[in-house]
């Protein structure tokens, strides 16, 4: 089968799905995401979205929308700080796309209190109207395609059973016809042995259509390449490390690297605006988390300072164990809004003063 479907069955199979009945975050569990290292991520897309709603002309009703929202942290962290804001929060209705059965009662738990939140299967499923959507670690968990170039052109990646009745990589035995008219520039004159990664643009295409009827704006977030280009990303990751993708399919989590210009690309064809992408570290340095991060270490005992202290290095920075630079933001938009905060040069939005969550952490 091509890699993308089994990439498909390892992390949706309704049965052994990886996602389907685990959850795999936080420090016990497979991986941790921004919003599980600090609280200051999800505030400051809950400004990130206030500022939104203000450049869409501050409408009395806006779907904020998240997909793959996890533990619900990070809407929980996002609307603490949209209620700084009331006409915002009275504006808003909550719509959690989550496939996960276990991860939508935490999810539930963690927005115990707030009204109008809605669960979904799809982003179909949300009803119309002017969107905000965010989205952290979603697309790379979206299957991709692999294709690899042989003398022949290029072939589609498969796992199959090899001789030992083990999973294995190989090829399609036939090239897939004309492939070449669909590369990318950089990808075009890539030598024999290169793989070429490509995702199927339909979650995409959906966030773009959305925003460009009913106005809005999304933001992407995730690990991944500004230009699209030669390279084999596709991996799986157990216990914090990395593994081999093919050893225990619905076991661990398989993702591959999101292509930040292929999303653009796909965005702008529906006629959505799109800006950025920009690094991670300097999307949440133009929005002000050093200065949130002052803020929270005044109120905050020596631990509660650390903690603050290591979050702000650990979502900022770059290097292996930073996320500032590996990790890429992308905004999509009604044509009609020109600036997005932290996707172009302006000033970041004014802190304001936000309770502090308990567990920072
Ligand atoms: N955004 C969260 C979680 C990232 S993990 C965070 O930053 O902590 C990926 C999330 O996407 C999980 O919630 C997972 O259950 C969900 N998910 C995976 N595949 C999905 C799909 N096809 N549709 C909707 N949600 C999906």
């Amino acid at each position: 089968m091509p890699v993308s479907r089994y990439m498909e069955l390892c992390l949706t199979h309704p049965e052994h799905g990886y996602y389907i009945a685990r959850d795999p975050l936080g420090r016990e569990g497979d991986f941790i995401t921004a919003p599980e290292v600090s609280q200051m991520f999800g505030e400051l897309l809950g400004l990130w979205a206030a500022s939104v709603w203000k450049a869409m002309g501050t409408p009395d009703a806006v779907r904020l929308i998240e997909l793959g929202p996890g533990r619900g942290t990070l809407m929980m962290d996002a609307l603490r700080a949209i209620r700084v804001l009331p006409p915002f929060y009275l504006a808003c209705h909550v719509h959690l796309v989550e496939i996960n059965t276990r991860l939508r009662d935490k999810q539930r738990a963690t927005l115990v209190g707030v009204k109008n939140v809605h669960w979904h299967d799809s982003i179909d499923e949300v009803p119309e109207g002017p969107s905000i959507i965010l989205a952290n670690e979603f697309f790379d968990v979206l299957p991709v395609h692999q294709m690899v170039r042989k003398e022949t052109g290029w072939h589609e990646r498969v796992v199959e059973i090899n001789a030992a009745g083990r999973l294995a990589f190989g090829t399609a035995a036939e090239p897939t016809p004309r492939f070449e008219v669909l590369l990318p520039p950089l990808v075009r004159a890539a030598p024999v042995g290169a793989v070429f990664e490509w995702r199927p643009p339909l979650e995409i295409m959906k966030i773009a259509r959305r925003t460009r009827e009913f106005g809005g704006a999304a933001l992407i977030v995730d690990y991944g390449h500004t230009r699209s280009d030669a390279g084999d990303t596709f991996q799986a990751i157990a216990r914090h490390t990395f593994a081999d993708p093919l050893k225990s399919p619905g076991l661990c989590d398989v993702t591959a690297h999101v292509d930040f210009q292929a999303l653009a690309q796909a965005a702008e064809d529906i006629g959505a605006r799109v800006h950025g992408p920009v690094e991670q570290g300097a999307f949440l340095r133009r929005l002000g988390i050093e200065t949130r991060a002052v803020t929270l270490m005044s109120k905050a005992n020596a631990q509660v300072s650390e903690e603050v202290a290591s979050g702000l290095k650990r979502l900022t920075e770059g290097g292996r164990s930073g996320m500032g630079s590996l990790f890429k933001v992308l905004g999509v938009s009604h044509p009609s809004i020109t600036e997005l905060a932290g996707l172009t040069d302006n000033p970041a939005p004014t802190e304001p003063s936000i309770a502090a969550r308990t567990n920072v952490g």
